[in-house]
């Protein structure tokens, strides 16, 4: 069966790393046909806008979208793309895995691989409520927290550990303090664990979570969470295996998934061979698992590892002296 994907190459690294990482797909036979899009700053010059309806009606069509990343230009009526298009498709769960690899800086040199599952729509972030007194010494914001919301990330959080292998879902709050907040997200959490017996389940509030990440983190598998908890601790856990270059994000929803790097654009190398393709490539890999492709995304990873193993032309941010295309040649001799 041949599945149409999105492909948006994006702005500053974005192309690089994009031909890098479907350069490696294509030598894997995956029966995917490409689609390609524009969106941020490469559709602003062609196209006059941002967010064209083409790449908008692309998404919706495909359902699948693999991005690299985009600038938003200030001034031009979003905040972020990136954010824009999480509220459009509705794209509820932010999926982060955090793996350390070889001869990467990682802290945590073999005992981290953990996945964060972010709620991506409701909590700190809607939006409302936001406001400042007259005289400017009192500030307020809304938080909302849906049994709804939070029933479809939590059961997103252990289909995805059923689907993938992994063995724990911890379930990361704060409801001893923000008593209805985070007291309806671990109710209604508790109550979708318990349809999962056969994944273990454990709770954890959320300041004892981040000592607990930086002291033992391999006793994390998968963490699931309200949004800004999310936010805060999928960017910790980025940190514990050495940061941007290897850290891919997935945005999921019920119509669309979209799948990318973490990491900008990276204006200060754009254009010089010297990105790493790692984390879209990575972020490819959860595309293959959402595809229902797992041992695809299994063996792609493996080929990333052993790569990194035989230091065999890495780019400059891991210590090597190869560029973008090359790591990505050696990746695929590898599959
Ligand atoms: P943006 O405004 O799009 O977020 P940025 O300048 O903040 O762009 P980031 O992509 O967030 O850039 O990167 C921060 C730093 O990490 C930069 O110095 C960048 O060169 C480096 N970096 C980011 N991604 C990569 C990558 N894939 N390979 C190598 N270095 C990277
Ligand atoms: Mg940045």
């Amino acid at each position: 069966m041949t599945q149409t994907i999105t492909v948006i190459r994006g702005d500053g690294i974005g192309p690089e790393i994009m031909d890098a990482t479907l350069h490696v797909l294509d030598s894997m036979n995956l029966g995917l046909q490409y689609e390609f899009a524009d969106a941020g700053l490469a559709a602003l010059e062609k196209q006059g806008e941002l967010l064209p309806q083409a790449t908008m009606d692309s998404i919706r069509k495909n359902r699948i979208a693999l991005k690299s990343p985009l600038t938003t230009p200030v001034g031009e009526g979003f905040s972020s793309i990136n954010v824009e298009l999480r509220k459009r498709f509705d794209l509820y769960a932010n999926v982060r895995p955090a793996k350390s690899f070889p001869n990467t800086k990682s802290r945590f040199p073999s005992g981290v691989d953990l996945i964060t599952v972010r709620e991506n729509t409701e909590g700190a972030y809607i939006g409302e409520g936001q406001a400042l007194s007259a005289d400017g010494e009192v500030a307020t914001l809304t938080q909302r927290v849906t049994r709804r919301g939070s029933e479809r990330i939590v059961r997103y959080a252990f289909d995805l550990a059923r689907r993938i292998g992994r063995k724990k879902v911890t379930i990361v709050h704060k409801a001893n303090i923000l008593k209805s907040t985070s007291g309806l997200f671990l109710k209604t959490a508790r109550a979708v664990a318990a349809e999962y017996p056969d994944i273990e389940c454990n709770e954890m509030i959320v300041d004892n979570t981040c000592m607990q990440l930086v002291m033992r983190p391999e006793q994390f598998d998968v963490i699931v969470t309200t949004n800004l908890f999310g936010d805060i601790i999928s960017d910790l856990c980025a940190g514990l295996v050495g940061g941007l270059g290897l850290a891919p994000g997935a945005n999921i929803g019920t119509d669309a998934a979209i799948f990318e790097a973490v990491h900008g654009t990276a204006p200060d190398i754009a254009g010089q061979g010297k990105a790493n393709p790692c984390a879209l490539l990575l972020g490819a890999a959860q595309m293959l698992d959402h595809l229902g492709m797992p041992e695809k995304a299994a063996k792609l990873r493996a080929a990333i590892i052993a790569t990194l193993e035989a230091k065999d032309s890495l780019t400059p941010d891991l210590g090597g002296t190869g560029n973008t295309m090359s790591f990505a040649k050696a990746i695929a001799s590898r599959i």
